[in-house]
């Protein structure tokens, strides 16, 4: 869902997909704090597998903006109440994923710090995640898929074919996240940047509906000093691996 701006080029993984069974359909779960890199691990795996890739994360970031909007994004009575408001829907469109607020193409608006922050307030919210599962498993259902967020491995897809954690330290994450700010022309002191990640991290494990933890059968990738062609070469091995191959 994420424009193709990320700071790591989009090396590939080899084309193993022609060497699963017929018909066999899949999924790989791919969890982790923001600014990991899973958005682009996710993308580039879906892309070489022929997989349909859905960024859950976006979904969080829909309904935040809904309320951020309405200024009550902070109000966990009201975000419960009114949740049923918020359609959210997405549409494949070539490598990006358009996603849609009530009908409104929100996918460039769900990009601010303001949306982020939103995002993990509202996703805090039991209600609200009871729609998104719902929403994201309805999504998955019959496809090879390849989905990352915070809950895919413990919650939305628990027999997941492959699950990772992806993981890098907050001060890479933020200097990742703080040269696509610049690259989109969007000025923002890098200590504000590692705040918002510490924030969000913070919010993310803290809170009692699905917090971010790695699932028992997770596979650890810290991407903290590995190149995105490293990273991939890793998934691809594990992915060989939970196929039999
Ligand atoms: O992945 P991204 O950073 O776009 O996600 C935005 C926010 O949505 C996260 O900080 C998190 O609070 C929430 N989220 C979630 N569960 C998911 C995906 C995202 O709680 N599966």
């Amino acid at each position: 869902m994420r424009t193709p701006s990320r700071n790591w080029p989009a090396e590939t993984l080899p084309e193993i997909a022609g060497e699963l069974p017929l018909n066999q359909t899949f999924s790989i779960a791919i969890d982790g704090p923001a600014g990991a890199g899973k958005s682009t691990i996710a993308r580039a795996a879906a892309e070489r597998l022929g997989a349909m890739y859905l960024d859950t994360g976006a979904m969080y970031r829909a309904v935040g903006l809904y309320f951020l909007r309405r200024g009550l994004d902070g109000d966990v009575r009201t975000v419960a109440e009114h949740v049923s408001e918020v359609r959210v829907s997405v549409k494949p469109e070539g490598d990006v994923q358009r996603i849609f607020l009530n009908g409104e193409d929100v996918t460039e608006a769900i990009r601010t710090p303001e949306a982020s922050l939103a995002a993990s307030h509202v996703a805090a919210v039991p209600e609200v995640r009871e729609r998104m599962v719902a929403l994201q498993r309805e999504i998955a259902k019959g496809y090879s898929i390849v989905m990352d967020g915070r809950d895919i491995g413990t919650k939305v897809l628990p027999d997941a074919t492959l699950k990772l954690y992806v993981t890098a330290s907050p001060e890479v994450r933020a200097r990742r996240r703080h040269l696509e700010l610049i690259q989109k022309g969007e000025e923002m002191p890098f200590k504000q940047v590692l705040a918002e990640i510490r924030e969000r991290d913070y919010n993310d494990t803290h809170r009692a509906a699905s917090p971010l933890v790695q699932a028992e059968d997770a596979h650890l990738l810290d991407t903290s000093n590995m190149t995105m062609e490293q990273s991939l070469g890793e998934v691809e091995r594990l992915f060989r691996e939970a196929i039999g191959g």
